[in-house]
């Protein structure tokens, strides 16, 4: 539901606002640099705002947003950090000087290999991972994630790089350059490393999305499992995905609503359980 302050502005700042706000912040928290924020109106605050101007809006992080909320970082402290931003003044975010030329990052999952031109895993018709690079003065490599339940309702999505639905605690930090989603006080379900110069390598994952787990495991296969009676169509099986390289496809890993893995280049193999 869209929320609106007591001049009829709604929260939802338009897209080529946030593309100049990414764009001058280098990408990530401007306190911290962890690329998966919020855009945050601080001057003036949202509540006084009468237009969506990118000059008055920062991104934060949700732990530096809600340190902010708490009154652990001040008022200014944001002010600071929006002047001389920390993706800017080291190597911690997403923002990349030396991507190389606009072409998709390649995406290491295990012992696979994935180079696409939309999304990297796709689960019943759905995006669950991709990754998007944006042109400007400094390129950048977005993140899409989606994790759904099994009645396909979204309960966590981040769109180019912004969490925009978490109906549950969720925990993503960034370190190095390294970032790690999980559940509050659960198992880690995605930790992806950015190798430059392009590469992105998942090293671990394990999540369900609309009734289908996806893990790596540490041999470098990728297993899909379904759970009974998925989408109704009463599969029940595991797929494993290794060794396969796919380039300049739509998407690397698609799993269909009955339940099939289907790859560009077919060299996976199918397991019964
Ligand atoms: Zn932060």
């Amino acid at each position: 539901m869209v929320s609106y302050n007591r001049f009829g502005l709604s929260r939802n700042v338009p897209e080529e606002v946030k593309r100049k706000v990414r764009q001058r912040c280098g990408f990530g928290c401007v306190i911290c640099g962890n690329p998966i924020i919020s855009y945050e109106h601080f001057d003036p605050p949202f509540r006084d705002a009468r237009s969506h101007s990118a000059d008055g809006i920062t991104l934060l992080c949700g732990s530096c947003h809600q340190k902010t909320t708490m009154g652990l970082i001040n008022k200014g402290t944001v002010a600071k950090y929006n002047a001389d931003p920390s993706g800017l003044r080291e190597d911690v975010s997403f923002g990349i000087d030396d991507l190389v030329g606009s072409v998709p990052p390649i995406v290491l999952m295990g012992s696979n290999r994935f180079r696409c031109t939309g999304e990297v895993i796709r689960v019943a018709d759905r995006t669950v991972l991709g990754f998007e690079v944006e042109i400007g003065a400094r390129p950048a490599v977005l993140i899409n994630m989606r994790i759904c339940d099994r009645n396909g309702r979204t309960m966590f999505e981040i769109v180019r790089n912004e969490v925009s639905i978490s109906k549950a605690n969720w925990d993503v930090v960034w370190r190095g350059q390294s970032l790690t989603v999980r559940r509050a006080n659960y198992k880690i379900l995605l930790l992806l490393k950015f190798m430059m110069p392009n590469a992105i390598k998942i090293s671990r994952l394990d999540l369900i999305s609309s009734g289908v787990r996806l893990r790596v495991r540490n041999n470098g296969d990728v297993v899909a499992t379904f759970a009974s009676g998925m989408q109704g169509q009463g599969t029940e099986g595991m797929q494993l995905i290794r060794g396969c390289c796919v380039d300049g496809v739509p998407c690397g890993l698609v799993v269909t609503e009955n339940g099939r893995v289907a790859l560009a280049a077919s060299s996976w193999e199918a397991i019964e359980r």
